[in-house]
């Protein structure tokens, strides 16, 4: 396994590496979510490509950029272990040198959701994704469902640039009580653990109550009352999987999406409705 941290570095290796070539982009703190996607990449590719980099464009500025957790030497042991070839982990100053000044904005899909509370976040996403893609040169990308809206981003960014890679999308990682995955979930403190599986069971709950008839209304409600006591709800909505309007009707390909608060930690989950 090969670890590089420049541009020049990192393109002399992918020129070389076997294909197709699978790429999975992370921000590091790996868990078995990250994991999942290199597993697939590696049950379809002949290589497989991993960043690590946390990418201060998407986060706002009273966000947690500083303190998002880092573990470079164990996520570095994990992918080893995965079978990874390359880990691509270059610096802040690697990706966006003094002089840096594009961006890829992917307009109205970016704006709504996560993209109404974090102005700049799926800028900052699109971004980095496209820079990437352009470096790595893969001809999978993977990404998680368990982020909804930047899978649709992406997507959108993947079609409307006419850039050359396929896009896959790998199911939810879970802990065993139904809560997501997710490098934040170690900011939660004990009560709060307990109470993040609701957000789950309150997307559960709409599915349900849509499958069997109620109204979009009825089963927001519903779903509501379901959510702990510590759960602030950004949002609770089904929408489009493709544009992310919101729609009456469970008709897929769908998203039920949710974003909520547990004390200063903001978790997302959704429930893919296929086709
Ligand atoms: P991140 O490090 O949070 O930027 O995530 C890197 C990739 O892993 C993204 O494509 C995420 O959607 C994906 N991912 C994160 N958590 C999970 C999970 N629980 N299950 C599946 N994929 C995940």
């Amino acid at each position: 396994m090969h670890t590089v941290s420049t541009v020049a570095q990192a393109r002399a290796l992918f020129e070389v590496l076997p294909r197709p070539l699978g790429f999975v982009p992370t921000m590091g703190a790996l868990h078995d979510g990250h994991l999942a996607l290199v597993t697939r990449a590696r049950d379809e590719s002949s290589a497989i490509a991993v960043s690590i980099f946390v990418n201060p464009a998407q986060f706002g500025p009273s966000e947690d950029f500083d303190r998002y957790p880092r573990d470079l030497e164990g996520d570095c042991a994990k992918l080893h272990r995965a079978g990874v070839d390359v880990i691509f982990a270059p610096d802040v100053a690697a990706i966006y040198p003094e002089e840096f000044s594009t961006t890829v904005d992917p307009g109205a899909l970016g704006t709504s959701f996560e993209g109404a509370l974090r102005p700049t976040h799926f800028r900052g996403v699109a971004t980095v994704v496209t820079k990437l893609l352009n470096i790595v040169r893969p001809d999978v990308l993977y990404l998680g469902q368990k982020d909804a809206q930047q899978t649709a981003v992406i997507r959108r960014v993947v079609r409307d640039l006419d850039l050359p890679v396929r896009v896959t999308i790998v199911p939810t990682e879970r802990e065993p009580d139904g809560l997501a995955r997710s490098s934040r979930n170690v900011y939660l403190s004990s009560q709060e653990r307990e109470a993040a599986p609701s957000l789950h069971r309150a997307l559960q709950a709409v599915r349900l109550a849509m499958a069997g008839g109620r109204t979009k209304g009825d089963a927001l409600a519903a779903a509501r009352g379901l959510l702990h006591p510590l759960a602030h709800l950004d949002y609770l909505d089904v929408v489009d999987s493709d544009t992310f309007e919101p729609i009456d009707i469970l008709r897929p390909p769908a998203f039920i999406i949710g974003a909520a608060r547990f004390g200063a930690t903001r978790l997302l989950d959704n429930i893919w409705i296929d086709a």
